[in-house]
């Protein structure tokens, strides 16, 4: 199946009679005609599910839809973006470890790497993903685990060079994550570029509608993980009767390890009923994505134009310093979002928000509606200013989420706003 075709139908497929639609299996528990059978199930020698804190049908056809979308052995659906970076992040990582992490990434994950994962006892060094390999190379260290990257970073709209971090993390035997979440599956594949794990938030395009904050994390099942820097997948898990996850379950080791080990001791595992609305979202995915795309480029050319306007980032711009790497990695577009500045003070920036009529003032992004955000005083307002121009945001930044509404009429209201400055 063709990638449009897979937004519709995988994950889902009833046979005789069945219903057409994904059924909402709103049921904490499953029921056995053995102990025996209950007892395998325990011991992870049997397949089905035992608990909806671990597994459940809607979930997890929708789970088989994404895994397909991204191209991995598997996925897991999380209850937010932010358990999907922290369970893809302790699935590989203990106290007394070390990962890098590009510094142009979602505010939130700043946070959680910077702050939160440290009081666990796991370091974070922040890297400037335009660096050279040579410079990136010399923040591993003898316990570093990982590498993240985000392919469009949340709001610098600056581009991951996935193949080349894919390359220095893998000559460090260690795996690369990418938070995939305004690509979306439809724009880039990180697995094709040499990811091994990928996360997304699928609160914002993959949802689409506003309607519901989650994630999930896909593993390509391409990295192996029989290394001596990863013993907890290579060892026996005292947890389940010694289970060792690369032995029991092959290329999905990451996946299986992250759902039954994770999710059964965290929980932050999403309800039936919000697999079936996320799974709504998803059903129209390609169509939405190709609209965003359209629209925020013709909104990009229009401010680009603009007297009032000091810069604009969007990768497909003539001169964006993205121009070829967003050929490479996101030939189909490179989504709805789009980060301009207004010339003069933080002031001008509020004042352009403040009269916008159609586009919605909200903590949110990648919604089917146009809306806006000024990231330093919101999403970004924790960080420091190092962090901030590290995030490539400038004061008067503004972060424009380009929705699906006819493009004259966001125009418009552009227009109108930047008359009033
Ligand atoms: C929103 C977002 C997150 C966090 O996801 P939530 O669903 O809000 O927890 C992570 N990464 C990116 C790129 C995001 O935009």
């Amino acid at each position: 199946m063709n990638i449009e075709t897979k937004c519709l139908h995988e994950g889902y497929y009833p046979k005789n009679g069945e219903p057409r639609v994904l059924p909402i299996y709103q049921s904490t528990t499953y029921t056995y005609d053995s102990t025996e059978h209950i007892g395998k199930l325990f011991d992870l020698t049997a397949d089905g599910h035992m608990y909806s804190r671990i597994s459940n049908p809607t979930v997890g056809a929708v789970e088989e839809k994404i895994a397909s979308l991204e191209g991995g052995v598997g996925a897991l659906c999380t209850t937010s973006g932010q358990a999907a970076s922290l369970i893809s992040i302790l699935n590989i990582l203990k106290s007394g470890d070390h990962f890098i992490s590009a510094s142009t990434i979602y505010g939130g994950t700043i946070n959680l790497f910077a702050v939160t994962l440290k009081r666990f006892g796991i370091e974070c060094t922040f890297v400037d993903p335009d660096a050279s390999e040579e410079d990136i190379q010399k923040e591993f260290k003898e316990n570093t685990k990982a590498v993240f990257g985000e392919t469009i970073a949340n709001p610098a709209i600056s581009i991951f060079d996935i193949e080349k971090f894919s390359k220095i993390a893998h000559k460090n035997n260690v795996p690369l994550i990418i938070d995939n979440t305004f690509a979306t599956p439809i724009l880039c594949r990180p697995i094709e570029f040499g990811a091994d794990i990928v996360i997304h938030s699928t609160t914002k395009y993959m949802d689409g509608h506003a309607l519901q904050v989650g994630g999930v994390i896909i593993d390509s099942g391409n990295f192996d993980w029989k290394n001596d820097k990863f013993l907890e997948f290579t060892e026996p898990d005292d947890s389940y009767h010694g289970v060792i996850y690369t032995k029991q379950f092959g290329k999905a080791a990451y996946i299986a390890k992250a759902r039954v080990q994770l999710m059964r001791d965290l929980g932050a595992y999403p309800s039936a009923n919000s697999a079936f609305l996320l799974n709504l979202g998803l059903e129209t995915l390609h169509i939405r994505m190709e609209t965003h795309c359209r629209n925020a480029e013709s909104v990009a050319e229009f401010l680009n134009k603009c007297d009032q306007i000091e810069f604009v980032n969007y990768p497909t711009l003539k001169g964006n310093k993205y121009n070829d790497i967003a050929r490479k990695y996101l030939p189909k577009g490179c989504s709805g979002v789009i980060s301009f500045s207004i010339k003069g003070n933080r002031e001008n920036a509020i004042r352009f928000m403040d009269n916008l009529k159609l586009a919605s003032k909200v903590v949110h992004v990648a919604d089917i509606r146009t809306c806006v955000l000024h990231p330093a005083s919101s999403t970004h307002r924790q960080l420091t200013d190092d962090q901030l121009i590290a995030a490539g945001i400038t004061p008067g930044l503004i972060r424009l989420s380009v929705g699906l509404e006819n493009i004259d009429d966001i125009l418009e209201d552009i227009k109108q706003a930047l008359d009033k400055i």
